[in-house]
């Protein structure tokens, strides 16, 4: 089995070594993650720069690129076997709701999903500076086995949360659907040392849609959260209103 393992945080991050440590159990591993973090870059693609690859050690290769870009230079370039399956993360911070979008954690599963590979996002849901990473890890293993021995739906990758505990106190696994979080935007407004202004996106505290069965319902209770998604954005529910309309 070839295990292929990418992130956001960058190659460096604590993450991406506790689930590269974990998936050795599984199989061979190889990981090519961005040689820098790129949390928020979502999907993007490099098309106007050139790639380069640097070996920090065997079997660990990073790219000054997003996400994207190290699943199709591993896929396209780098490997020379299509990997069984490609995990992501371990992330620093939930990717929940509507938040995926926004994710290169999630987005690089995304990618591997479009090439017909079975993928997994891994997120861990905190923001403190140290986190249960091993515990996580564990986690990920056993879904990865799962994915593995049972084959994902077609076209189906996952979106798993998990919360930042110990394993004793994680409680069982649910199958969510996407939750709606109310963004709070705060752009924040300040002046620079030369006396410029500049603006840095923030945000409040996001209000959540707390409701059963979503990914935040399960994380805020300390349940392991997976959201099965997929790539079509259509919203069915639209399309015989739409056909309705006179153009
Ligand atoms: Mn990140």
């Amino acid at each position: 089995m070839h295990i292929m393992i990418t992130n956001d945080d960058g190659i460096h991050a604590h993450g991406i070594h506790a689930l590269a440590e974990a998936m050795k159990e599984l199989g061979n591993v190889t990981v090519v993650a961005p040689d820098r973090e790129r949390s928020a870059v979502g999907h993007s693609l490099t098309l106007h720069s050139p790639l380069r690859i640097f070996e920090l050690q065997k079997g660990w290769y990073a790219v000054d690129g997003t996400p994207t870009d190290c699943v199709n230079m591993g896929i396209h370039n780098m490997l020379p076997f299509s990997p069984d399956l490609i995990v992501s993360g371990i992330n620093h911070g939930a990717n929940l709701g509507d938040d995926v979008t926004y994710s290169g954690t999630v987005a690089a599963a995304m990618e591997a999903n479009l090439m017909g590979i079975p993928a997994i996002a891994f997120s861990l849901a905190t923001f403190e500076k140290s986190g249960y990473f091993s515990d996580a890890a564990q986690i990920a293993l056993r879904v990865a086995r799962h994915v593995t021995t049972n084959k994902l739906p077609a076209d189906t990758f996952l979106n798993v949360n998990i919360p930042n505990c110990q394993l004793a106190e994680m409680r069982p696994v649910l199958i969510t659907r996407q939750g709606r979080r109310s963004f709070i935007g705060k752009i924040v407004d300040k002046t620079d040392p030369r006396g410029r202004k500049y603006f840095w996106i923030g945000s409040e505290e996001p209000k959540l849609n707390d409701e059963e069965g979503t990914d935040f319902y399960a994380i805020n209770r300390r349940h392991v959260s997976i959201t099965p998604l997929h790539l079509d954005l259509t919203n069915h529910k639209s399309l015989e209103i739409l056909a309705g309309w006179e153009f």
